[in-house]
């Protein structure tokens, strides 16, 4: 077979990681290897994100660095996917003529038949949306994925239309997958050696809330948890309006459950939650926390906030800010707010000053650099179970993951690799821990 070379750039959320996953296993039987140097790449492909403007601006620059590379290599394909490619659809082929292939989010299952197209000198752009039976059955799985912990797709795309959000105009209407489908594809990822799952969802706890007979998330999480084999399950991202009294229980009783917990709260003041439609107050999303801790008292919970949404005022900001207080959050992704065009919030007149929205990103991110120290130095002298997933940059050294979801590096072989050990806890970094195991390795492991 021919072999020739596909470079991948992802950015954005798991959803695209997972989607790029899957280009890279349609694109092989027509020869494609994936590779990390873009300049032996024979096509080169942007899987794009537009929640902010700045990733959009930054790709659109990257696509039109490309003119010369096209000029010197005209046999170098160029594709974009994602939701840059589901908003702005043929007009990329129109602004850019060294652009062969566009596809939206829907469209992933066009991606062979659109390269070959491309090979054949005819420029292609696909957006349409499927409705909900076609996308269904439009879940091939994954190869060549010998690793320990695997993303599954549950559910996609977004109807709570947050005011400020072009996820639901991008990823378009939310659909649950079959429970049967995800079990299987869990029980073959486990006999192929993976060890942890990632459940995978724009808004994972919302699975199954739209079919008539489909079981709820809490239902799934226990099912797969069931699947022998498998010693960890997450799940990311969850909405707080979604989060059950059963799923909350999950944490309480299922051990393989890890604790950890992206819950993002956006915001503080119930004003700002109203505007922003996010169905939930603050007292609501508080009583969550409670909640949660109550099932599981070490669970570290991990969040997004917006900052500077059309018209807030200081003292709705400091109300972020003493929500941090109160939940202690382990990591947070912080944003500045970013008007995107159709969305509700973006024709709202009273846009912050960037001033005023930088001054207030840089409050919030020092205070969360401060409750993340905390975190990780509380670590230092504990024993963490670890489930190592692979080599550290430090030679030597292997790499993985706590149950909060917190790196831990160990001096180690790699024959540790897929197995879940005992780890001392020595150092606590910003971002990362240093450990060392309990028992050392006897010879020969
Ligand atoms: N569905 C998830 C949820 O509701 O939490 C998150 C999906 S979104 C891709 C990831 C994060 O981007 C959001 O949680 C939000 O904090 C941020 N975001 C979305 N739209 C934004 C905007 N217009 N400006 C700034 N941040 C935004
Ligand atoms: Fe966007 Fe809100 Fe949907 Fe999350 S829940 S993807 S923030 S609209």
């Amino acid at each position: 077979m021919n072999h020739k070379k596909l470079y991948i750039d992802t950015v954005g959320c798991q959803m695209n990681v997972n989607d790029s996953e899957r280009i890279v296993t349609m694109l092989q039987p027509l020869g494609y290897t994936q590779t990390s140097r873009r300049h032996e790449a024979a096509l080169i492909l942007f899987n794009t994100c537009t929640v902010r403007a700045g990733a959009e601006e930054c790709l659109l620059q990257n696509i039109a660095n490309l003119k010369n590379l096209k000029r010197k290599k005209p046999g170098t394909l160029i594709g974009v996917a994602g939701c840059v490619a589901q908003q702005m659809g043929a007009e990329l082929l129109q602004k850019f003529p060294w652009v062969d292939l566009v596809f939206g989010t829907h469209n992933l299952h066009l991606v062979p038949e659109m390269v070959k197209d491309a090979e054949a000198g005819r420029r292609r752009a696909e957006t349409d949306f499927l409705d909900s039976s076609e996308r269904l059955d439009l879940f091939p799985p994954i190869e060549g994925r010998k690793r320990v912990s695997a993303f599954v797709t549950v559910m996609q795309g977004c109807d709570n239309f947050c005011s400020y959000c072009i996820v639901p105009y991008v990823r378009g209407r939310e659909i649950s997958r079959r429970f049967a489908e995800i079990l299987q594809e869990v029980q073959d990822l486990a006999d192929q050696g993976v060890r942890e799952v990632v459940l995978l969802g724009q808004n994972v706890n919302s699975y199954g809330l739209k079919g008539e007979e489909q079981p709820s998330f809490a239902e799934l999480v226990r099912a797969v948890a069931a699947v022998s084999g498998i010693d960890r399950v997450r799940f990311v991202t969850s909405h707080p309006k979604d989060m059950s009294d059963d799923l909350i229980a999950c944490f309480a009783d299922l051990t393989k459950l890890c604790g950890s917990l992206h819950l993002p709260a956006q915001a503080g003041n119930n004003r700002i939650l109203k505007a922003m439609n996010r169905g939930y107050s603050r007292e609501h999303y508080l009583e969550t926390i409670y909640k949660l801790r109550q099932a599981r008292p070490e669970i570290k919970i991990t969040g997004d906030m917006i900052v500077g949404f059309p018209g807030e005022t200081e003292a709705e900001f400091e109300e972020t800010l003493s929500l941090m207080e109160e939940v202690r959050y382990f990591d947070l992704f912080s944003f500045v707010y970013s008007p995107r065009p159709g969305t509700k919030a973006a024709e709202l007149s009273d846009e912050l000053a960037k001033e005023v929205k930088l001054a207030r990103l840089d409050r919030l991110q020092k205070l969360q650099a401060v409750h993340s120290r905390i975190h990780n130095e509380a670590y230092v002298g504990s024993t963490q179970q670890v489930l190592v997933e692979g080599l550290a940059k430090r030679h030597g050294q292997v790499s993985g993951r706590c149950d909060s979801g917190r790196i831990v590096n160990l001096a180690g072989s790699p024959a540790l690799i897929g197995k879940l050990v005992d780890v001392k806890i020595l150092e606590g970094y910003a971002n990362s821990l240093l450990g060392e195991l309990t028992e050392p390795m006897r010879s020969g492991h």
